[in-house]
């Protein structure tokens, strides 16, 4: 198959349905179709290549500093991977919510992987729009947050439709569903606190937003 090396990108929904996420480098099969991301079709996509693969798997299994549990193609946040040549690429994250400080310390990490994995031009920008959602987390991600303690978000559809919905959220503990909010605001911003009342445990819910 033809490879356009020149000028590739994709987006992350794309390495979803490769099997690109948690996983680092694994062996990459060329694609050579132009890609469109389907959450957000108006985002620059263009084919996909060996070379735009490799660089995406690279900076896709960067893992996020204050979860390290969730990389940042589980995250969602990777929105374009393009690579110029052998030595350069361009990587677009988005933050995950509003002030997230994990931006910035994804942002240069994923840049050190992509000059250890020997592209010594990295330039990693943040773009704000199309703004990032908890719908945009791979399953993968939530069972993770689960496994971590932390109770994953749930559809933001839910949250944010027009009947307004309570749904109880699911103690990552125990499993029960009887439990209920202590504080807004969690270990940070983007978790509210709980407390389960059937085993006592406390634990983060991973807000929808
Ligand atoms: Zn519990």
């Amino acid at each position: 198959m033809a490879i356009d090396d020149a000028t590739a990108a994709l987006d992350y929904r794309r390495l979803a349905e490769l099997g690109i996420g948690a996983a680092a480098l694994r062996a990459l099969s060329p694609v050579g179709a132009p890609t469109v991301n389907e959450r957000h079709p108006r985002v620059r996509s263009a084919a996909v290549t060996a070379a735009s693969l490799r660089a995406a798997a690279v900076a896709g299994s960067v893992v996020d500093p204050e979860i390290p549990v969730l990389t940042v193609a589980d995250l969602g946040v990777l929105r374009r991977v393009e690579v110029h040549d052998d030595r350069s690429v361009e990587v677009d994250i988005t933050p995950t919510y509003s002030g997230c400080p994990a931006v910035e310390a994804m942002a240069s990490d994923i840049r050190r992987s992509l000059q250890d994995a020997g592209y010594p031009r990295a330039d990693v920008r943040t773009v704000l729009w199309p703004a990032w959602s908890t719908d945009d987390m791979t399953d993968t991600a939530r069972e993770m947050l689960q496994r971590f303690g932390i109770a994953p978000p749930g559809p933001v559809a839910a949250a944010d439709g027009p009947i307004t919905l309570t749904l109880a959220v699911r103690c990552p503990h125990c499993g029960s569903r009887r439990t209920r909010q202590t504080s807004r605001f969690g270990s940070t911003s983007c978790k509210a606190m709980y407390i389960c009342d059937d085993c006592a445990e406390p634990f983060d819910h991973f807000k929808a937003l």
